[in-house]
C-alpha cells in the first residue's frame, strides 16, 4: 500500500517538477520519501537553491511560509494547512508592536518559529543554532527576543553583559519533557550521554551533557565516541539519527516528546495534495520584503 503511494508521489513530483521537503520531526515514511530533510530553515534554503517549481513542505505552517519567503518564484505546498505550531501563534505583529513602543531603543530578535508577519516587524532572525551568535553581533545592550523564552533564556547566559527582554512563549511539546521523566531515563542508562533542544524548559536543558539545534544533534551524536544517547527533542529526529548511526543506541528522554502537529502529515496528505496542487501558502509582497530583511541581517551575521 505504501509502497503504491510512495510511487505515485514520486511520479508527481516528477510531473510538476517539485521537491519534497521533510522536517526532522516528521512521521518516519515521510522523511524516507523525501528529497531533502532537516530543520526549517536549512530545508528553505536548499529549496530556493533548487530549479524545482514547486516546493512540497511537510512541517508546519511557519516553515512553508519561509520557504514563500525566500522562494517567491516558486509554489509551496503545505499538505496539512492545519498543522499549526502552537509558539509561533503565542506572540502577533500587534503584541509585538506594543513591546516594541514600550522598549524603542531595543532590537527585536525573532526566532524562525514565528509567523511571517512576526518576522516582518522583527529586526533579525534566528535559529537554535545560530541565536547566541546573532546576540552577539548586536551593538545595543538592551533586545527584545520573541517568542521562545526557553532558548532566550538559554542564549542569556552566555551573554551576560546583555538585557534581554523576554516574550513567554514555548514550545508545548519540549516542555512536556519534565525533570523527573529525565532523572528516569538517565538512572535506567547511566552510561548514556543526555543531549537536549534549547527549546527545553531550563531545568532539563541544566541536567544535560550538551544543548543543541537538531542539526547540531546530527553532528554531535555522530562525532562523539558514546554508544548511547538519550535524546531531548521531538521523537522524529530518531528515525535519522538511528539510521545514520547504526552502532549506536538512542533512547528518547520522555514519551511526551511527539509534537501532535508535526505528526499530522501523513502519505496520503503529500500525495493528495501533489494531485491537486493545493494547499498553497503565500505571504503577502509586503510582509515577504520585511520579513526577508530579518532573514537577510541574520544570514549575513558571520557563521565563526
Ligand atoms: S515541536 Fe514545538 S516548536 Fe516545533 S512545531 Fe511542534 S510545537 Fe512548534
Amino acid at each position: 500500500m505504501n509502497d503504491s503511494i510512495k510511487q505515485q508521489i514520486r511520479d508527481l513530483l516528477k510531473k510538476h517538477n517539485a521537491v519534497l521537503l521533510a522536517h526532522n520531526y516528521m512521521r518516519d515514511e515521510v522523511q524516507e520519501i523525501a528529497d531533502i530533510t532537516g530543520d526549517s530553515l536549512a530545508l528553505s534554503m536548499e529549496a530556493a537553491k533548487t530549479r524545482a517549481d514547486v516546493i512540497v513542505f511537510c512541517g508546519v505552517q511557519f516553515m512553508a511560509e519561509s520557504a514563500a519567503i525566500l522562494s517567491p518564484d516558486k509554489k509551496v505546498l503545505l499538505p496539512r494547512p492545519d498543522a499549526g505550531c502552537p509558539m509561533a501563534d503565542m506572540v502577533t505583529a500587534e503584541e509585538l508592536e506594543a513591546l516594541k513602543a514600550a522598549h524603542p531603543a531595543a532590537p527585536v530578535v525573532t526566532y524562525v518559529n514565528s509567523s511571517a508577519e512576526v518576522k516582518a516587524h522583527s529586526d533579525i532572525c534566528c535559529t537554535s543554532a545560530n541565536a547566541l551568535k546573532v546576540v552577539r553581533s548586536l551593538r545595543e545592550e538592551e533586545l527584545i527576543f520573541v517568542p521562545d523564552r526557553n532558548l532566550g533564556r538559554w542564549v542569556a547566559k552566555f551573554v551576560p553583559e546583555k538585557r534581554f527582554i523576554f516574550w513567554e512563549g514555548f514550545c508545548p511539546t519540549h516542555e512536556r519533557m519534565t525533570v523527573e521523566a529525565v532523572l528516569k531515563k538517565k538512572a535506567e542508562h547511566p552510561d548514556a550521554l543526555f543531549v537536549c533542544h534549547p527549546e527545553s524548559a531550563p531545568e532539563v536543558s541544566a541536567l544535560a551533557d550538551h544543548v543543541c539545534s537538531t542539526s547540531g544533534m546530527y553532528d554531535w551524536c555522530r562525532q562523539s565516541p558514546a554508544k548511547k544517547f538519550i535524546i531531548g527533542t521531538e521523537a522524529g529526529i530518531l528515525y535519522k539519527l538511528r539510521l545514520e548511526n547504526p552502532g549506536k543506541e538512542f533512547i528518547l528522554a520522555s514519551p511526551a516528546l511527539f509534537c501532535p502537529n508535526m505528526k499530522l502529515t501523513s502519505l496520503e496528505d503529500v500525495l493528495h495534495s501533489l494531485q491537486t496542487m493545493s494547499p498553497v501558502v503565500t505571504v503577502s509582497e509586503e510582509v515577504r520584503v520585511k520579513a526577508r530583511a530579518a532573514l537577510d541581517q541574520m544570514l549575513a551575521v558571520p557563521r565563526d
